[in-house]
């Protein structure tokens, strides 16, 4: 069996296959080194699936929606005793999250989730008055929130290479430097890599965003960049303000802003929507930009005015496969079932994917998936735009978020023909509901 992406997504997949059959020969092929896109460049959130339970219950039911929810949150802390177990230090803190306004316009975007969760019997999140917000974030720019107590922040680096030595030490085959050139054979595939090839009675395709290259899978996703900065450890200062480890924090804007601290004291905050894939390819342009990062370091230092003289040391960028819905998918390709494919984590895949890696390995086993709802195993909610009409809609749309979110942070209210073009947006961290 071959598993084609060395991320979060593939590891797991592979680590679960191998513990529920020792015996199964497991070769997962990367194209660069393990870790080395995604899973190894984010911004260390551990999240559930609570905040898009509103889409899920559109998606999946009721019933479905909350048991996918339950078992996200169970991956959160399956993940952390993971590591204590095997002796991965993954830096694993399971701090919360807080879902925060930073504007008067943001202010309970959260309500739609928070109702929809209601009316299901759910309560995850906590309301905390405005002081408690500040007081927790460290800032009083935060004029609001709510706090979730399960999600947890990883060291992403440590994470992905920690599984990567444990599949390896598990019995996986995994090739570094061994990029997938040409998928075909039926009914089994054949792998084909510049080294040779690998037929396979089964194929996973645990390769992010560069699923948009698969045929079926195209039009289901959009690629977009989210750019990262780092400071210099400042622990002090942080102890300060009073903001701790292994708390997440986000605010409520489409072009989210996320941002949590470090064990050695650092601050690492990300900003989302940051640039769009012209025909999806993924080039250079989406490891660094140094732009963009001026663009972060203005957002941090909107939220962190006390922190304002911290130097940024760090920044970096990577593709995030956003999918319709905003949820991810994992199960076969339509036209070649012997080829399962995951992707459209969204932003949220630390967790996700732990229950997609082991949702896939119980498909390749031929075993029931109790993991994942039938309604999760292909993508849904529409089809994008077709070339060059999306790149070219996606950037306008994209440009009237941004101006949108700008006038808010002033105060002001948008005017109904931007918001109309904003409101188009069809990526998103969390559920839509009023922002
Ligand atoms: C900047 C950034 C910040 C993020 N922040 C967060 C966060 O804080 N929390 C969160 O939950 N999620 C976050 N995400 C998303 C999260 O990192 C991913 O959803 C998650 O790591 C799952 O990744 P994956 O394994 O599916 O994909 P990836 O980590 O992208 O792995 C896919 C792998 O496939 C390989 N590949 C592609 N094509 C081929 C080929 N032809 N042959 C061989 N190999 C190939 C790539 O090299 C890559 O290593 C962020 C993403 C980015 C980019």
């Amino acid at each position: 069996m071959c598993i084609v992406g060395g991320g979060f997504t593939g590891l797991w997949t592979a680590i679960h296959l191998k513990q529920a059959d020792p015996s199964l020969d497991v070769v997962l092929i990367e194209a660069g080194v393990c870790g080395g896109q995604g899973s190894g460049r984010n911004g260390g959130f551990v999240m559930t699936a609570w905040s898009k339970f509103g889409t899920l219950k559109k998606i999946c039911g009721t019933q479905d929606a909350r048991s996918y929810a339950r078992t996200v949150q169970q991956a959160v802390s399956d993940i952390g005793s993971f590591c204590e177990v095997n002796g991965i230090d993954g830096n694993f803190h399971q701090g919360g999250w807080l879902w925060t306004a930073t504007n008067r316009a943001q202010v309970d975007a959260w309500k739609y989730t928070v109702d929809e969760l209601a009316a299901a019997g759910e309560h995850p999140y906590e309301l905390l008055d405005p002081a408690e917000v500040a007081a927790r974030s460290g800032s009083a720019s935060h004029v609001a929130g709510i706090f979730e107590a399960a999600p947890a922040t990883i060291h992403p680096g440590r994470l992905v290479r920690g599984l990567a030595e444990h599949a390896r030490k598990l019995g996986v085959t995994v090739l570094e430097g061994t990029a997938m050139t040409e998928l075909g054979g039926s009914p089994a595939p054949v792998v084909t890599t510049a080294r040779g090839s690998i037929r396979a009675d089964k194929v996973v395709l645990s390769i992010s965003a560069w699923a948009t290259a698969i045929a079926e899978i195209r039009r289901s996703l959009v690629v977009i960049a989210s750019d990262v900065i780092a400071t210099d450890p400042v622990p002090e200062r942080l102890d300060a303000i009073g903001w701790g480890v292994g708390l997440s924090i986000s605010d409520s804007r489409r072009l989210v802003n996320y941002y949590r601290t470090t064990d050695d004291g650092r601050v690492v905050f990300g900003k989302g929507g940051g640039g769009l894939a012209l025909g999806s390819r993924i080039t250079s342009s989406f490891n660094t930009s140094p732009d963009a990062a001026e663009q972060v370091r203005a957002q941090f230092t909107r939220t962190y005015p006390m922190l304002c003289d911290v130097p940024i040391t760090r920044h970096w960028r990577g593709a995030v496969d956003y999918s319709a819905t905003g949820l991810p998918f994992a199960g076969p390709l339509a036209r070649q079932p012997q080829i399962l494919v995951a992707a459209g984590f969204s932003g949220n895949g630390v967790g996700p994917s732990y229950v997609a890696g082991t949702a896939l390995a119980d498909m390749v086993l031929g075993r029931e998936v109790g993991r994942l709802p039938e309604s999760l195993r292909r993508p849904r909610g529409g089809r994008m735009p077709p070339e060059p009409v999306r790149y070219l809609a996606g950037r306008v749309v994209r440009e009237a978020v941004r101006r949108k979110e700008a006038a808010e942070d002033l105060g002001r209210t948008p005017g109904r023909l931007l918001a109309g073009v904003a409101s188009l947006d069809p990526t998103g961290f969390t559920d839509r509901g009023n922002s």
